[in-house]
């Protein structure tokens, strides 16, 4: 079961990151899972959730991130707002236990034609699950067709670079 990642963590395997200066690196298959959901979701006219699982790894440069899998479950969502259901619970365990990889490292949601970034909403949310300083947040536009990633560092939002590998 991956577990949230947290500031401090344990034991991370060491490996030379594919690109210097960058800390996220997402997976091909999970930009189109996240996508294909996105646009699922749009046309109920709803705005759509999910985690983000993958490995922390570290190099020369520190700590850095590859996403290699989603996880969802039941939405309560409408046009601005969306959340986890609560009787969904279980099944979002059920769906992390299938994944690849060994930690939450992000989360990903939709916005609908208002473009890409953390509302002041989605940085309480994003605190909430990570603490301050870590995690990732990917924003999707299926209108707009944009995708942005951020991070957070003293609960303020930051956009950052990401590499989505094949
Ligand atoms: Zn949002």
């Amino acid at each position: 079961m991956p577990k949230i990642i947290a500031s401090e963590q344990s034991e991370t395997e060491f490996r030379t990151r594919p690109v210097r200066g960058v800390s996220l690196f997402v997976s091909e298959g999970v930009i189109a899972s996240v996508t294909a959901h996105a646009e699922m979701g749009c046309l109920e006219n709803k705005e759509i959730l999910g985690l983000l699982i993958g490995n922390v790894l570290r190099d020369d440069a520190g700590t850095y991130v590859k996403v290699t899998d989603t996880a969802t479950s039941g939405l309560d969502a409408d046009e601005i707002s969306v959340r986890f259901r609560k009787d969904s619970i279980e099944e979002l365990f059920i769906s992390m236990d299938g994944c690849d990889g060994d930690a939450i490292v992000g989360w990903y949601h939709s916005h609908l034609g208002i473009g890409c970034y953390l509302s002041d909403v989605d940085i309480k949310t994003h605190v909430g699950i990570f603490g301050a300083d870590v995690g990732y947040a990917l924003v999707i536009d299926p209108v707009e067709s944009k995708l942005a990633s951020f991070s957070c560092s003293d609960g303020r939002p930051h956009a950052v670079p990401m590499i989505i590998m094949t």
